[in-house]
């Protein structure tokens, strides 16, 4: 498994995610980071969409951006179906490619065409020509390649070679292949296809990743990815993911500033107006969170217990979080290294039973500032009664504001770590 490259499909599938739309300047910032971190090839959009849409592209194609700032240009294609007027869009933006698209299913070919695989094969052809005539590089993507009859499929990208094409897309636009799907699919392919085959795999399953994996290990040579794996409905294969993988699960270093993942996923996030679920492989704060006792204890001891890899690898920081789960340990080391307290073993196991029945009280684990007021409550010899709430009243007409069951913390205070002053604003 050598010699592999990421095409980044960010701001073509990602922003075909329902609800999503990125703005120039997002497009353009987003092409930046991911030039900046390393990645080669970007899919920047969809020129025929529009003349918004096109200037998005043309702006991006215009910028001039460099991979890693080293002198090598950020190779930016735009997507097109397989007809000669999206193409001529594409070619309008100045781009350095475009990826030429079309169903080979018979499903697709029949009921969402109505047509033949003729027809398919005149189609490419038509794009191919148009690409030519404006002498730009061209992918041939095969759009639900996945649920193709495998002969018309190879006879799709040996024309599509013939025509110019200097390397295929395989798509998995339903997620339906699993792994070993993926490696007979992709190894039968390599047999007659002369040039590259990139992979664009989506989740439907939960197996993009792995199926971009299996396809890497049976031939192909590229994968088409996004930031977090956004794109059409369950997504595609989270770029971060099959760097990662890549890097510690088969030795292979694709050359990308894995430690701004995290940073550029926030990006992507924002303007996306998502959120970055926080159990997310590679980029979720929930990797390196650590709180049962058990965890927590060999962490300290050794990261490597507990870490596949480093948080600073990917952007992201080390927390030691104390809860319900939480032991002795992990308390003693947080107060000494966070807040400069020593606390000896007795005033951790007393505090340990408070954090405990607050926890579950609260059924989240505690803030750094709780964590402080216990162990003020506790210095102040008053551990085990019940708190009072320092100056909070509820507003007026509210019925459903509870208590906090720790002093100066209000309900609010609760998502936002904030110490309650009583003020009702
Ligand atoms: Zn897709």
């Amino acid at each position: 498994m050598r010699d592999f490259w990421l095409m980044d499909i960010t701001l073509r599938d990602g922003e075909q995610a329902v609800g999503v739309i990125f703005t120039r300047w997002e497009k353009l910032q987003v092409a930046t980071l991911l030039a900046g971190m390393g990645i080669p090839m970007i899919e920047a959009g969809f020129p025929a969409l529009g003349p918004e849409e096109a200037e998005c592209v043309a702006t991006v194609a215009r910028a001039g951006l460099e991979v890693r700032g080293e002198g090598e240009p950020l190779r930016v294609y735009a997507f097109a179906r397989a007809r000669a007027d999206d193409v001529a869009a594409a070619a309008d933006c100045g781009v350095d490619g475009v990826v030429i698209s079309i169903s080979t299913s018979d499903v697709h070919i029949e009921r969402k065409f109505g047509r033949t695989r003729r027809w398919v094969l005149e189609r490419l052809e038509e794009a191919a020509a148009e690409a030519r005539r404006h002498g730009l590089p061209f992918i041939a993507s095969a759009e639900d390649a996945s649920r193709t009859d495998p002969d018309f499929l190879a006879e799709y990208y040996r024309l599509a070679v013939e025509l110019g094409a200097w390397a295929v897309r395989y798509c998995d636009s339903l997620g339906v292949n699993d792994p070993f799907a993926t490696y007979l699919h992709i190894a039968r392919l390599r047999r007659s296809i002369p040039v590259p085959i990139q992979l664009h795999m989506h989740n439907e399953f939960g197996m993009a990743t792995a199926n971009a994996l299996a396809g890497l290990r049976a031939g192909a040579r590229s994968v088409a990815a996004s930031i977090g794996g956004q794109g059409e409905r369950t997504g595609n294969s989270p770029l971060e993911e099959v760097v990662m993988a890549l890097k510690h699960l088969h030795g292979i270093d694709l050359g990308v500033d894995t430690a701004r993942f995290r940073e550029v996923a926030e990006y992507v996030a924002r303007a996306s107006q998502r959120a970055i679920p926080i159990w997310k492989a590679i980029i979720g704060t929930n990797i390196f969170a650590h709180e049962s006792g058990i965890h927590a204890d060999g962490i300290l001891k050794n990261p490597s217990t507990y870490e596949a890899f480093s948080p600073e690898e990917v952007g992201l920081t080390r927390q030691i979080v104390i809860g319900k789960h939480s032991g002795t340990h992990a308390l003693i080391h947080k107060f000494r290294a966070e807040f400069g307290i020593d606390l000896d073993a007795d005033t951790a196991t007393r505090m340990l039973e408070r954090v405990r029945a607050v926890a579950v009280e609260l059924k989240r684990p505690l803030f750094d500032k709780e964590l402080i007021l216990l162990y003020r409550e506790l210095a102040r010899g008053r551990g085990n009664a019940s708190p009072p709430i320092s100056g909070e009243r509820p507003p007026p007409g509210s019925s459903r504001r509870r208590s906090s069951p720790l002093p100066g913390m209000c309900e609010e205070g609760r998502d936002a770590g904030h110490m309650c002053t009583g003020d009702s604003t």
